[in-house]
């Protein structure tokens, strides 16, 4: 496996893969990798001829406040476990912007509303920096998790709208024996705050539960699933339409739809979701 520790060293290395007729597959993360991670390089391997992944923690999409400063780094699992995964190039760049960047991109309609409504310029920054990273890497294939289900609905309309040359992977969420979904941020937890935490899912799978025992009312649904959320605060619980992400009042077999949550266990933010 190659470690590429600046752009310009990414840019050759890709550069070179493409004239060498190579197909390339990325999956961008900020490290502390685990399974979920994992899953989405397991899911482009046989696809593609050469694997990469990034590890950067991107300060664009992070706003004041937020942690920035403290999210969890482990450089030397995350190299092990790219290895594990047949990666052919792990990109890590202390810093990913040249000096005067100054563009961003933004997906309007998709970000305005749930994590969007309370991360303002978070999606701005996801966005502005994949849209860097698709550049640097020039894959063909770029997968994302279930598990930041807004983020993938945002980076599909950002890849259709640009018409840039690549195709978005979806990855189902990967979640923990007790079904907390995987994420880096879970080391934050203290063991209380563990143990409550998955009332997230229990109350998303209890609303999936209700519907698919035929509760069209997007309100009685939510209702259950506040009863079943024991959050120190909840950011939002809703159910919205699977491809616009707009609310919904009630359900519509043809209408795919999608119910997502964010609570906080202490200081710490968690999101979840599941198709209804
Ligand atoms: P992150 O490092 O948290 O920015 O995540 C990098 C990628 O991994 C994103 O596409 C996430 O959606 C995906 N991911 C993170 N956690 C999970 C999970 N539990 N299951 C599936 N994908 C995940």
């Amino acid at each position: 496996m190659e470690l590429l520790e600046s752009a310009a060293a990414m840019q050759q290395w890709a550069t070179a893969q493409r004239a060498g007729g190579q197909r390339i597959g990325f999956v961008p993360t900020m490290g502390f990798l685990h399974p979920g991670h994992a899953s989405l390089m397991a899911l482009l391997r046989p696809q593609v001829d050469r694997l990469v992944v990034s590890v950067y923690v991107n300060p664009l999409q992070f706003g004041p406040g937020e942690d920035l400063d403290r999210y969890p780094r482990d450089p030397e699992g995350d190299a092990a476990l790219c290895r594990d995964q047949g990666v052919d190039a792990l990109f890590r760049p202390p810093d990913l912007y040249p000096d005067g960047f100054s563009t961003s991109v933004s997906v309007h309609g998709l970000t305005e509303v749930l994590c969007g409504a309370t991360r303002p310029g978070h999606f701005e920054g996801v966005a502005t920096v994949c849209a860097r990273l698709f550049g640097l890497t020039q894959c063909q294939l770029a997968a994302f998790g279930d598990k930041d289900f807004q983020q993938l609905a945002v980076l599909r309309r950002m890849v259709r709208d640009l018409a840039l040359p690549l195709e978005i992977v979806g990855a189902p969420l990967v979640r923990d024996a007790d079904g907390v979904a995987l994420s880096s941020r879970n080391k934050y937890l203290s063991e209380s705050e563990r143990g409550r935490a998955r009332s997230l899912h229990r109350a998303l799978f209890g609303m999936q539960q209700r519907a698919a025992a035929g509760e069209r009312d997007v309100a009685a649904l939510l209702a259950h699933g506040r009863s079943l959320l024991d959050a120190d605060r909840v950011d939002y619980l809703q159910i919205v339409g699977a491809e616009d992400l707009q609310p919904l009042t009630g359900l519509d077999p043809a209408v795919p739809a999608r119910a997502l949550g964010a609570a906080f266990y202490g200081a710490t933010r968690l999101i979840d979701n599941v198709a209804l």
